[in-house]
């Protein structure tokens, strides 16, 4: 594979610095991971343009800003535990397992997680873990969770996840309808307090499953 660092640091610089990304641990974390590794062979050249691309199943390698944001807002420190939904090509979970100390991630697509956990081998990314399954019950066997990241928009924030954040712990999450969502940030205060912020509109693929929508994608599970 061509050595892509350079356009990797303009990408930094251009789409994320300049649009507001100031965390250094985003920052760096974004520089280290190749995202030239999570698209389709062929498709390396346009790995570092700032848009989603095709990874197969009608599914999305988000675009980098929005993992930039993500991760962000999510407030990720070097302990924690993240739980992501929507492994897709395994790139935002790799960029959050160079900050946090373990990602857990959730995906509805067995030949996705096969790939991904196959790119996060070669890249020696050993504290990332893939289980094939709906997302929007959680992990609750490893949880509770410093942080949440949803990668699909669902109408509501399912109450899986809100029960599996730990005190204190952040949530990024698409919530709305299927043509356009809110990417909310949810910070659990205590056992029962939750608070909301709106970061801005969005627009993500699906999320399919018991707390998202149902697979038809007409009308809330
Ligand atoms: N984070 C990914 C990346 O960096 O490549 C992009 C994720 S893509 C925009 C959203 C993913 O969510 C898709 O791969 C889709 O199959 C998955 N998905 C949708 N609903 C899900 C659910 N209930 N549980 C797990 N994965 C789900």
């Amino acid at each position: 594979m061509p050595d892509l660092s350079r356009v990797r640091d303009r990408m930094i610089d251009l789409h994320l610095a300049r649009r507001g990304i100031s965390n250094p641990d985003v920052i760096e974390a974004m520089r280290i991971v190749p995202r030239e590794a999570f698209v389709d062979p062929g498709y390396e050249e346009f790995a570092y343009e700032d848009s989603p691309l095709s990874i197969g199943h009608g599914q999305t390698i988000s675009q980098p800003y929005i993992v930039a944001l993500m991760a962000e807002k999510a407030e990720l420190e070097p302990g924690d535990i993240v739980l992501e939904i929507g492994t897709g090509s395994g790139y935002a979970a790799a960029v959050m397992s160079r900050i946090a100390a373990h990602v857990y991630s959730i995906e509805r697509h067995a030949p996705l997680a096969k790939a991904a956990r196959k790119r996060f081998a070669e890249l020696g990314y050993d504290n990332i873990d893939v289980r094939v399954g709906d997302g929007t019950n959680g992990w609750a066997e490893v949880g509770p969770f410093d942080a949440i990241v949803v990668a699909a928009a669902g109408p509501e924030v399912p109450r899986a996840l809100k029960e599996q954040l730990d005190l204190g712990g952040h949530m990024i999450i698409p919530v709305g309808q299927q043509d356009e969502q809110r990417l909310l940030k949810i910070t659990r205060v205590n056992a029962t307090t939750f608070e909301e912020q709106d970061l801005g509109g969005v627009r993500f693929v699906p999320l399919i499953g018991d707390q998202g929508w149902r697979e038809e994608r007409t009308e809330p599970a």
